[in-house]
């Protein structure tokens, strides 16, 4: 292929580029005639190509966005800026407004004079199907909370029946001796896992109600809720010899049930996730570090492998069986959704065998977003 053929076939591509790009295209002068339009744009606008290079943008332009366009229009010719992208709207033939995206910039002459604008014209009309993603999205939302309703019902309602169940095997087994050694054994069974369930629906009503419209917010004294956790666990940290130390801790805008059930729930598995054979030390700590208050449970316990880090935070989501340590597996997704509610997060830091330290961040509040819910 000699120079020249080159350079028509590459001028050929350009001009099939301008023709066939998939958003409108224009030349126009430097008075808004179109000079030349491709298809798309034909298509957008609703004119043949004909009909289009009759008229100038100006007619086109719907009169409320005529200035705007013009101001920028003028400040380029001016040579102030250098280009332009705005959001405008356009008249088509059938009465409609066709709302689009124009971004322009200005083609000159070798001497610098203005020679015609170079325009790029992009439909922004809403996409049907970004619209359902957010009617979707919305119907998501609605469902969620009514799933958080049900599940409070339920499981509140579950109770009862349980309670009914606990009470009478609690009769029975004052009869054991009575019953055979494979009938003792049934009943230690059935009442074994009756407790195991009101645990479950205990921890699971904890859980929807974290859920619920409107937080309250309220000035929440830490050390106090830290002081009350520790004598609610105060048995368990007897049990296993523990050493909890609680730095100063700080008064925040919170909301003070759901931030006692987190610290409740951090210093409750720092005590039970304990190394086989030790005595446990647990730290709770405090630091307020660009716009958030971080509070930090950590302990010396067995870790976490840093590839379940994020699992360990979803409902049910545990690492060991009933077995090794007792639990639901629903403290840290309590803690991930209090998080959530106070439009922060939590997460973890841990290696296997060297402890574990969970983090809360939530946004710092003043005092003036206290409200009651
Ligand atoms: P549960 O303790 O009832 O199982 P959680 O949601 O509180 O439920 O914890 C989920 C899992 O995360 C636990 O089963 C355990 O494997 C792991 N985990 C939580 N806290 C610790 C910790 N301090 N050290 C080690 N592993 C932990």
């Amino acid at each position: 292929m000699s120079g020249t053929d080159a350079t028509t076939a590459d001028s050929d591509a350009r001009a099939s580029a301008f023709r066939q790009a998939p958003v409108g295209m224009a030349l126009v002068s430097t008075r808004g005639e179109w000079i030349d339009v491709n298809d798309a744009l034909c298509r957008l606008l609703g004119r043949g190509r004909e009909e289009l290079l009759a008229t100038t943008f100006q007619q086109l332009t719907h009169p409320d966005d005529l200035h705007a366009d013009l101001e920028q229009v003028q400040a380029m010719l001016a040579g102030s800026i250098t280009q332009y992208t705005m959001a405008k709207r356009y008249l088509h033939p059938d009465g409609t407004v066709v709302p689009a995206r124009l971004s322009v910039s200005l083609a000159r002459e070798p001497d610098g004079k203005p020679r015609h604008f170079i325009a790029c014209i992009a439909s922004a009309a809403a996409d049907p199907e970004q619209e359902s993603l957010h009617e979707r999205s919305e119907r998501l939302a609605k469902a969620n909370v009514e799933l958080e309703r049900f599940a409070y019902v339920v499981s509140h309602d579950l109770q009862a029946p349980l309670r009914t169940i606990r009470n009478f095997g609690g009769l029975l087994a004052r009869h054991a001796d009575a019953l055979p050694a494979d009938g003792r054994s049934h009943l230690d069974r059935m009442t074994g896992a009756a407790t195991r369930m009101s645990e479950l629906i205990a921890d699971l009503l904890d859980y929807a109600r974290t859920a619920g419209s409107e937080l309250e917010f309220e000035e929440v004294d830490l050390n106090a809720e830290a002081q009350a956790v520790l004598t609610s666990l105060a048995p368990d940290i007897e049990a296993c010899e523990a050493t909890v130390t609680v730095a100063e801790l700080p008064t925040i805008v919170a909301n003070r049930r759901m931030l006692r059930q987190v610290l409740l729930n951090l210093v409750q598995n720092a005590l039970k996730y304990r190394r086989p054979g030790t005595n446990p030390g647990v730290e709770v700590l405090h630091r307020r570090k660009d716009g958030e208050h971080v509070l930090s449970v950590s302990d010396d316990g067995i870790g976490i492998e840093p590839r379940y880090a994020r699992r360990i935070f979803g409902v049910f989501q545990r690492l060991h069986t009933r077995t090794e340590y007792a639990g639901t597996g629903i403290g840290l997704a309590i803690v991930d959704r209090v998080a959530d509610r106070h439009g922060g997060r939590a997460w973890v830091v841990s290696e296997p065998g060297k402890g574990a330290t969970f983090h809360l961040a939530i946004p710092v509040r003043d005092s003036s977003e206290v409200r009651s819910g």
